[in-house]
């Protein structure tokens, strides 16, 4: 592995931002300091080194922007017509537009995700913006027929639910933000984010823009900190309307037991152990790139990683070592090598978590083809793991159950598509899945008998709001694009009008 590339250097912008000695919280419009004062850091994962310092929101920052939230929502902003909201949406994907390099760069240094990643993410996220401002046109009620006596009319009319809880993950904010803030934007809704604390600078960047583009005080609010104090606060806020989740299972369950205190909607998208069947006549030359970078893609932090990949036995070990080959082949180094295809993971603790299940899998009797140590050759103290391929895997084993959310490809031998079926739902989850074959009566029996939110058909991991996608079972509930999105940022109201 060549680790001579060149390493970009961040432009003016991103330096400048960087520079700032304390990342305050963003609440009513302002930069302001935590209540407590309290700060944290936050880390470059290719080099373990510190990049910034971040205040620590805690309860009563939580209740202030909750606060503020509310007052925008019984507000001026509550006048805005649906397409003033949209051309704020407009000017937004402007500046995003234009801001756009300072951005990614934010994202790679925070996070971890190679700079190509993030710079290949720009249309995603642009075109986020732009679903989203169609959607703020199409709100609609309905007038509809009743079998009442007299001569009474009934409608139904769509309203914002209120203030929303957005509580962000660390695999991608600059993007996955948008699903919040889109839909907050879009529907007339206010809100309170909560980044995770690994990565929150490219929330904070936005808001920013945000407030460039004319967005009023106290529509969008910010405030870092802890998951287990800011995140809990605003889950358990009797102020707040709606919590839209991304994030672990666990977590996902403490969201649940907060929202009881005053019945909040929820949406919530958890974690996954995606099943990716590979049939003998299927393509390799595309499904071998294809299954693997669903599983290593952002070096697997991603909530539909196609992890437990079934392949057909009779091509089990050519396709083992086929993917073992380019797996070999990618280039993993720091975030801002313009040349690297994987990053670190984002924290140490994540990677003694991912270390440790590698040593789980070799114990469990599961053949360790490729990785599964630091990639050679990468300079500093980020948080690197080389993907992984672990073959003669079976399905009970403890790799093949729980999620890892790290680079590590198992594949488990099948026989039938009964079986590849049956074996793919033997989970707990039911976020991603695909299906690799040139039978497409075969791709659409998988299809149907694979329960999950979302299946690709000979690809893997394409994402479009206007389609979307969710989870089912344990990996959470609430759509995630298409017009059922914004729906669940409105509720319904039933209208009798005695005529
Ligand atoms: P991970 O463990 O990988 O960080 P989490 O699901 O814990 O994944 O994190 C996702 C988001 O949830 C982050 O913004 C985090 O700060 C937040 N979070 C963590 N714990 C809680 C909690 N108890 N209540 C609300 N939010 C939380």
């Amino acid at each position: 592995m060549n680790q001579q590339a060149s390493l970009i250097a961040p432009g003016e912008n991103t330096e400048r931002f960087l520079l700032r000695e304390n990342f305050g919280l963003f609440i009513n419009g302002e930069v302001v300091a935590s209540a407590s004062g309290k700060t944290f850091e936050t880390w470059n994962p290719s080099t373990g080194e510190v990049l910034a310092r971040v205040s620590e929101g805690d309860e009563r920052d939580v209740d202030r922007a909750v606060r503020a939230a509310r007052a925008a929502f019984e507000g001026r902003w509550r006048g805005w017509t649906p397409y003033e909201r949209q051309a704020l949406l407009y000017r937004v994907h402007d500046i995003v537009e234009r801001h756009f390099d300072e951005l990614a760069e934010i994202e790679s240094l925070d996070m971890g995700a190679p700079i190509s990643r993030t710079r290949a993410s720009k249309s995603a996220l642009l075109k986020m913006i732009l679903f989203f401002a169609a959607q703020s046109a199409s709100i609609a009620g309905q007038t509809v027929q009743n079998g009442l006596p007299g001569d009474v009319m009934t409608l139904s009319i769509k309203a914002p639910v209120g203030v929303v809880g957005g509580i962000i993950p660390w695999n991608g904010p600059l993007v996955g933000q948008w699903w919040v803030l889109g839909a907050v934007l879009a529907s007339g809704c206010t809100a309170v984010l909560k980044p995770a604390e690994d990565a929150s600078l490219s929330v904070l960047r936005t808001v920013e823009l945000l407030r460039e583009a004319g967005l009023p005080a106290g529509v969008v609010n910010v405030v870092t900190g802890m998951g287990h104090v800011a995140g809990a606060a605003l889950a358990a806020h009797p102020g707040v309307d709606r919590i839209a989740f991304t994030g672990s299972t666990t977590t996902g369950r403490k969201i649940i037991e907060a929202s009881t205190g005053n019945i909040k909607k929820l949406q919530l998208e958890l974690g996954g152990k995606s099943p990716d069947i590979v049939f003998a006549d299927a393509d390799l030359d595309k499904a071998v790139p294809g299954a693997a970078m669903g599983v290593f893609a952002n070096s697997g932090q991603i909530c539909f990683a196609g992890t437990r990949v079934f392949v057909e036995r009779s091509i089990a070990s050519e396709f083992s070592a086929r993917v073992a080959d380019f797996a070999r082949s990618i280039r993993v180094g720091q975030s801002m090598d313009a040349d690297a295809q994987l990053g670190p993971l984002i924290s140490g603790r994540q990677l003694d978590r991912v270390m440790s299940y590698i040593e789980i899998g070799s114990q469990e009797g599961a053949r360790l083809v490729c990785g599964g140590q630091r990639p050679g050759g990468v300079p500093g103290n980020g948080y690197f793991v080389a993907p992984t391929v672990f073959a003669d895997v079976s399905n009970d084993m403890r790799i093949a159950r729980e999620e890892i959310f790290g680079p590590v490809l198992s594949v488990i031998p099948f026989d039938t598509v009964e079986e590849a079926i049956a074996l793919g739902n033997q989970t707990e989850y039911g976020l991603g899945g695909a299906v690799w074959t040139r039978d497409i009566s075969r791709a659409l029996r998988v299809v149907k008998g694979i329960h999950t939110g979302v299946m690709w058909v000979n690809c893997y991991g394409l994402i479009d709001p206007m389609i979307g996608f969710g989870g089912t079972k344990q990996s959470g509930y609430g759509a995630k694009g298409s017009n059922a999105h914004l729906d669940t940022y409105l509720y319904t109201k039933s209208v009798y009008i005695n005529t």
